[in-house]
Parts: structure tokens; sequence; C-alpha cells
């Protein structure tokens, strides 16, 4: 086989709760990959915006002016890639927090952080075989690579994951609760002028409402 035809990249995007980490973290670890989350740096830059009091909403001059003072960056600690914001290792347990994927979504809809994003997004390809999943990995950020699969699935199916997830949801939510959230956000990332979330026209569509993450997981290893 042409070293040229070895996956270097495979990108994985999909709604909110979708289950799009779980899959792609199966599929880097069959493949030998990295799994690399573009979602939690969104959320990674929420933290540190919300830590300021610097509301993403109210404020984008005072988000588009502090980008030039953060620096964040994918480093392997114990042979996976971890977020560094500012020479911080990034909290993964504390960016799932509700309010921070609220905040990371108003955020993500703004240019000057898409564009800020962008270039440590791809960066992440000089580690190796990376698998990436976001909402735009396919359409913007490797609109090359060959490996492009969309994952979906209903939101009451999606709002039963999230819940089943700790830290995840807010105290007394429910599956109605939770659902509108993840409707209100995916309407927010659909409608967005700028990268909007979208399969890519050549991506793989997955319907996962009756399929295991190893189901899809293997589904996708087969197809690259
Ligand atoms: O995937 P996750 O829920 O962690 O993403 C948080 C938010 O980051 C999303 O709702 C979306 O607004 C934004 N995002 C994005 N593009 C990506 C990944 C995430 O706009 N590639």
């Amino acid at each position: 086989m042409p070293s040229s035809a070895f996956p270097r990249v495979i990108a994985i995007d999909g709604p909110a709760a979708s289950g799009k980490s779980t899959v792609a973290r199966l599929v880097a670890a069959r493949l030998g990959g990295y799994y690399i989350s573009t979602g939690e740096m969104y959320r990674a830059l929420a933290w540190e915006l919300l830590r300021r009091g610097v509301d993403p909403a109210a404020d984008p001059a005072g988000v588009a002016a502090l980008l030039p003072q953060l620096k964040l960056h994918c480093e392997l600690r114990d042979g996976r890639p971890e977020l560094v914001l500012n020479g911080e290792r990034v909290p993964a347990e504390a960016v799932r927090a509700p309010e921070i994927a609220a905040a990371a979504s108003v955020a993500a809809a703004q240019p000057a952080v898409r564009a800020w994003l962008l270039e440590r997004q791809r960066d992440t390809a000089r580690l190796g075989l990376v698998v990436l999943e976001g909402r735009d990995i396919g359409t913007v950020v490797f609109p090359d690579t060959p490996h492009k699969f969309f994952i979906t699935a209903r939101p009451e199916t999606r709002a039963q994951r999230r819940l089943a997830q700790a830290g995840e949801t807010a105290p007394g939510a429910t599956v109605a609760s939770v659902a509108a959230e993840i409707v209100e956000r995916d309407r927010r990332d659909a409608t967005r002028a700028i990268a909007p979330l979208r399969p890519a026209a050549d991506a793989v569509i997955i319907e996962t409402d009756t399929l295991t993450a190893e189901e899809v997981a293997a589904q996708i290893c087969a197809q690259v």
C-alpha cells in the first residue's frame, strides 16, 4: 500500500451529545491514533473567559482582545494529548459543565475565535494519526481528508446519553430539559454564519439511535 493511503486524519462530526467522543476514542484506540476533542478546545476558551469575567455573548470585542494573550496547545502526557492553556492543564472534567458548553457555543460563533482555534486544531496532525471530533472537521478543519463521518441521533436519545454521564447536566435535569438544551445548542451551531454544524458532502452519515458506540466505531474502522 502506498504510504499516502495510510490514514492521517479521521474526521468525526455531529451534533451535541451524539456520542462522537466515545466513538472517536474507540476508533483512536483501535487504529493506534490520538483522540482529539475540538469541542474541548472551545470549552477551554470558554472556561478561561468565564474565569476572567468576560461574557462571550455581551462582549465579543473583549473575547477577540484576549485571544493574543492566550497560549493553547495539545501536549502528550502518558501518551495522550492533553490541553494546556497558558502553562496550566485544562481540567477535562470541569469544562464538561453545561454552563461552559453554552458559553463555548456562543464564543464558537465568533470569527476571531474560530480563526484562532483553527490553527491549533490543524497543528494536532503533527502528532501522527489523529481522530478529531467536532462540528466542522470535515468541512473546514481538514476538508481534504477522505475519512469523514457524521454521527447523529434523535435529541431524546442524545439527552439520555448525556444524563448517563456524570457532571454534564444540571442537578434535577430531565430527558426533556436536556433535550431542549441540546436542540438549542444545535440550532445555534447549525445556523451560525461561519463553519456551521453540517455534514461534509462526502461524509458517511451514521444514525446511531439503535447502535452501540462499539458498533459505530467498528463501522468507521471498517470503512477507513
Ligand atoms: O463537542 P462539544 O459539546 O464539547 O462542543 C462544545 C461547543 O463547541 C459546541 O456546541 C460548538 O458550539 C463548539 N464547537 C464548534 N466546532 C467544533 C467543536 C465544537 O463550534 N469543531
